[in-house]
């Protein structure tokens, strides 16, 4: 029996990475709006949700959707460490966007307390920080979808240079509207309709995640240099595949 489930699940993933396949070819060369349209009102249709950081190219893709689906359930990960300046821009777009349905994500208390109860994680196991304040909450709410949007794009990282507009990570779909967005791209869409920028942005924060985390970039630096500078990290661990390297 063990065996029949592991073949069915098997079957099951790889025809759900064969599907962010197909949706990643059909995608390509359409607008970020248009496939925001498709994911959201038809191919996942009540079983999708955004994730934002609300950092500095947040925006785009919260304008996006607030014109498609402005009641999208939108998650921020609210990990007790983010710039004040962070939560404050938060709520000023939430309001101007007119977004009417911000989840707070928050790591579950009594784990908090067991695991980092004096508010030292981030320095002595930065992984498990992460873990505990990103990734499970994250992973909670998401038992109750089957896809989420983000707003990665290949140009901010090496390590996201041949990011697909749509991924299977083993557990959920995941669709990158912004994947081949160049930073002009996103700076003409700020422009063009008038939208308030991150304000750790112009004091040299091009990717904004937690206080404890996050540096401003050297000159010549990748966007998310910044990211837990000095150390091997690169990311939080909530893009991670769940089963195998590619995701499948
Ligand atoms: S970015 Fe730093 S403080 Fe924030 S959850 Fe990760 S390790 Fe913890």
């Amino acid at each position: 029996m063990t065996i029949l489930i592991d073949v069915v699940r098997d079957a099951q993933r790889s025809d759900n990475g064969r599907r962010a396949a197909e949706l990643s070819a059909q995608y390509e060369g359409w607008t970020p709006q248009d496939i925001l349209r498709d994911a959201i009102r038809n191919e996942f249709l009540g079983d999708i949700t955004l994730s934002s950081s609300f950092g500095a190219d947040s925006a785009v893709l919260l304008h996006m959707v607030a014109q498609i689906a402005p009641n999208l359930p939108v998650l921020f990960l609210d990990t007790d460490r983010h710039f004040f300046q962070t939560l404050q821009y938060r709520d000023e777009l939430v309001a101007r966007l007119g977004l009417t349905n911000l989840i707070n994500l928050r790591a579950d208390p009594e784990e908090a307390a067991a695991e980092d109860a004096k508010g030292t994680l981030w320095r002595t196991n930065p992984d498990q920080c992460c873990d505990l304040r990103k990734v499970r909450p994250l992973d909670r709410l998401m038992d109750g979808y089957g896809a989420w949007i983000s707003g990665r794009k290949r140009h901010q990282a090496k390590t996201r240079a041949n990011l697909p507009i749509v991924e299977w990570d083993g557990r959920h779909f995941k669709v990158n509207p912004l994947a081949t967005w160049t930073q002009a791209d996103l700076d003409a869409y700020f422009a063009a309709h008038d939208l308030p920028h991150h304000p750790l942005v112009e004091q040299g924060f091009p990717s904004i995640g937690c206080f404890t985390c996050t540096k401003p970039v050297e000159d010549g630096g990748d966007a998310r240099s910044g990211r837990w500078a000095g150390t091997e990290k690169v990311e939080c661990g909530i893009h991670n595949p769940i089963y195998g390297g590619e995701g499948i």
